[in-house]
């Protein structure tokens, strides 16, 4: 045992300290956006009962059938799953606690899925979402919301490249008669359809729609399509959708054959799309599921929310280049060991008081090394203190921000007094403009 090489689990990343300043900066700016659209923040438990994703997302779906994470408890022998998905918990949650008992709600969650997957470019067995859902809810209004949300979201991250498909997969019984003439239709072509396909026809014809088999392409364009069944109402609620959608200026592509696979969904589903991230390029899916709650033991009430994929957008961010990812931090404290270090130590705290975010030296090295490291640090300030320095109760306060010059500001010594409120107003300058 002692010999074997401890690795993460297949398909579960680390997020390491070089990355995480571009997922801390991607997650501010959701809590500030989520905000802005009045969604409060949900969190639930990472794991659930097996039997809420069975019943929530459907038997014959391939999350159900092949990548849930299970297993049973130790005490109990009860069926446990780690969340594959954000919608089951979330609307279990919403019935236990009658969150929308006194109105309709909007919330939203952030975390770690799991999927046992083949693992890929943008397809991991742990990845995360940002999760958004509005209860209760029943018109096109809030669904054209969410979708214009998104495309605010993109140029608030500076993503110029995804797309906008939606799709109305109707009512029940629309959806009834428009299952059977696929089914009618494939029954026809059998001998075009792949093994997935052949084996989905008995379960869940409606997801060969979503099959990427470039061989089946001729004959999915030539399927009968759901928008042919629509009635009045559910035409009424498309209509309305893209009406607001256009007033909106968010352009959308009406896509026939973009289905969610799970019984449950009604009426608007959507996906938005990137070409930058290969064949994994759908950074967020979403759609209508009305039926849901009252499927889960809640009273009927409407439902309709979307999942992002973080690892995605992520990646699109990474691949623009655009945002700043460079560690950070106002003052690197530098010593020369004994009652320096000392003396550095309580500093650094004094500093922290006055609110700044302060690297205090740890362990010894020589000053030079010590200065490389405040550079490394991203410090705005190294600041000093030497036997000299001690001796004077005082502090040398160097700039290392190279000025458009080329050069870098004087060093100067400081009295430890007035420490802090030089640095607190150095940086406050150092914000605005820096000196020539
Ligand atoms: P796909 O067709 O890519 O499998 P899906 O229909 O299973 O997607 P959803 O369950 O709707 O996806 O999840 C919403 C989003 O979460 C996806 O659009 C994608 O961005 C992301 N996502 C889904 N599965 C994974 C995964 N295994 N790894 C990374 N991101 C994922
Ligand atoms: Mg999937």
């Amino acid at each position: 045992m002692a010999n074997v090489k401890l690795a993460a689990v297949r398909g579960m990343n680390d997020l390491l300290p070089a990355q995480s300043p571009l997922w801390e900066w991607f997650e501010a700016r959701v809590a500030d956006w989520v905000r802005s659209y009045g969604y409060q923040q949900i969190r639930t438990p990472i794991l659930e009962h097996t039997d809420l994703f069975v019943r929530g997302i459907g038997e014959v779906t391939d999350i159900v059938e092949k990548e849930m994470y299970s297993f049973e408890d130790r005490s109990n022998q009860e069926r446990l799953t780690l969340r594959p998905e954000f919608t089951a918990g979330t609307v279990r949650a919403a019935i236990e606690h009658s969150l929308t008992y006194d109105g309709p709600k909007r919330v939203w969650s952030m975390g770690p899925l799991f999927r046992h997957e083949r693992p890929q470019r943008g397809r991991f067995r742990q990845f995360h979402q940002v999760n958004v859902e509005a209860l209760g809810f029943a018109g096109p209004d809030i669904d054209a919301e969410q979708i214009v949300m998104l495309a605010r979201l993109w140029k608030i991250l500076g993503i110029t490249s995804a797309r906008l498909e939606i799709n109305c997969l109707g009512q029940g019984d629309e959806r009834a008669r428009h299952r059977a003439e696929l089914v009618t239709y494939f029954d026809r072509h059998q001998d075009a359809l792949d093994a997935d396909s052949t084996r989905r026809l008995a379960t869940n014809p409606l997801r060969i729609l979503d099959s990427k088999n470039p061989a089946m392409a001729q004959l999915l364009g030539a399927a009968p399509q759901i928008t042919t069944y629509l009635g009045d109402a559910s035409r009424r609620h498309f209509d309305g959708l893209q009406e607001l959608l256009a007033a909106a200026r968010v352009e959308f592509k009406i896509n026939p054959r973009l289905v969610r696979g799970l019984d449950y969904y009604n009426l608007t589903v959507f996906e938005w799309i990137t070409d930058e991230l290969g064949a994994q390029g759908t950074l967020c899916g979403g759609g209508r599921y009305d039926p849901l709650i009252e499927r889960l033991g809640g009273k009927p009430t409407p439902g309709v929310g979307f999942g992002m994929g973080i690892e995605r957008v992520i990646e699109c961010l990474t691949q623009s280049g655009q945002v700043d990812t460079a560690a950070r931090t106002d003052v690197y404290v530098i010593h020369q060991g004994g009652a320096t270090a000392t003396s550095a130590f309580l500093t650094a705290e004094r500093l922290r008081d006055a609110g700044l975010d302060v690297i205090c030296h740890a362990g010894e090295a020589s000053m030079k090394s010590q200065m490389k490291r405040a550079d490394a640090s991203g410090a705005e300030f190294a600041v000093i203190i030497g036997e000299s320095e001690l001796a004077s109760e005082s502090a040398a306060v160097k700039p290392l921000r190279v000025l458009p010059s080329g050069t870098r500001a004087e060093q100067r010594i400081v009295p430890l007094q007035n420490l802090a409120d030089t640095l607190v107003d150095a940086l406050d300058g150092a914000e605005v403009e820096p000196e020539q």
